[in-house]
């Protein structure tokens, strides 16, 4: 089993500096020492994305570089792992599992709290635990494992700026928990896959939380001038304040404006059901798309994905709705969102 390593930075490369942690470790020495005497360490090859960065700077850009990285090694590799911090972990996962839905091989993500050097650090268990996961012949389409638990990529969220087991997945249960031997659950939600995507390219979406008590004036202003598209984060099942003066009106700007509004919800754990209230019924007149059970994190790189593959208007509505790599669950035909737009 050949393994490609793509090291993208991240705590867990980082060393001390008078300015706070910054990439610098040996990592791939480290790394090298790690794997010494296990079956695969010699069909391991590793490369580093220049320059490493915090992945509190990752953009787009960088998501389309690691996806860049896995196919330019991927003639030579059978499974891959990407090393990433853990803040944009999520993002990236997410990214990297429409971009690569066709790859037909595993990507594992992980990353540590601790930086590799530390006693006691997270970071051997992750990359170990992060190899078996790629070499199981289990691992399917882009995974992230933190903690002992093997996650899926558009399924996860940080959930804790400290804690070893720092990532869930609020919708679907793990894919595998650590142990002797591993416990694998079912296998990860399906989706229709990709074909050649285009690459990320960068584009103006606005995530908004609603809060209570939110004007309209303040949320056009968030609103001006028009983004591409909006993420907005509602209350529950997807309602808003929507009786405050101006607040419809802003968002129906927006729609008139041709900029997608996808609703999400605040909820760790949601689903969202447009026109379950009135508080959300004004939505789903405007035209808003449900995010369904999909985490911000998964919402927001495929809005960033669909956008960059040139979709607006009902295509990407369309795609909005439906599962690209198992990113969400669609709800029972009829069963919930009778006021969204057709499912495909
Ligand atoms: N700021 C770091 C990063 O995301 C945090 C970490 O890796 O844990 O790159």
């Amino acid at each position: 089993m050949r393994i490609h390593v793509t090291y993208a930075g991240g705590t867990i490369g980082m060393v001390d500096s008078p300015g706070g942690l910054r990439p610098g470790a040996d990592l791939e020495g480290w790394l090298r020492r790690q794997l010494d005497g296990i079956e695969a360490s010699h069909t391991i090859s590793v490369s580093a994305l220049d320059p490493l960065i915090d992945s509190a700077e990752a953009t787009p850009g960088d998501w389309q570089a690691i996806a860049d990285d896995i196919r330019v090694h991927a003639p030579a590799a059978d499974a891959f792992i990407v090393l990433h911090g853990t803040d944009t972990m999520a993002y990236t996962s997410s990214a990297l599992s429409y971009a690569l839905a066709d790859l037909g091989r595993p990507v594992v993500l992980t990353g540590s709290q601790c930086p590799l050097g530390v006693v006691g650090s997270d970071a051997s268990p992750n990359v170990t635990g992060a190899l078996r996961a790629a070499m199981s012949g289990r691992a399917q389409g882009t995974t992230l494992f933190f903690g002992h638990l093997l996650l899926a990529g558009n399924r996860v969220t940080k959930t804790s700026s400290w804690a070893f087991n720092g990532f869930d997945s609020p919708a679907v249960p793990p894919l595998a928990r650590t142990g002797g031997p591993w416990r694998w659950g079912g296998p990860p939600s399906p989706g229709t896959s990709w074909e050649s995507p285009k690459p990320f390219t960068a584009h103006d979406v606005a995530v908004i939380n609603v809060v209570p008590g939110m004007s309209g004036a303040r949320l056009r202003a968030m609103l001006s001038p028009a983004p591409d598209a909006v993420v907005l984060r509602c209350f529950g099942v997807g309602n808003i304040p929507a009786s405050q003066p101006g607040l419809v009106p802003a968002l129906a700007a927006l729609h008139e404006a041709g900029a997608p509004l996808v609703v999400a919800s605040q909820c760790h754990q949601a689903e969202v059901v447009l026109g379950h209230y009135e508080a959300g019924g004004a939505l789903a007149g405007l035209g808003a798309i449900s995010a369904h059970d999909m985490t911000l994190e998964a919402v927001y790189a495929k809005t960033v994905f669909l956008l960059s593959q040139g979709l607006r208007g009902e295509e990407f509505a369309a795609w909005m709705n439906r599962s690209i790599a198992g990113e969400l669950t669609a709800p029972q035909d009829g069963a919930h969102d009778h006021h969204g737009p057709a499912r495909p």
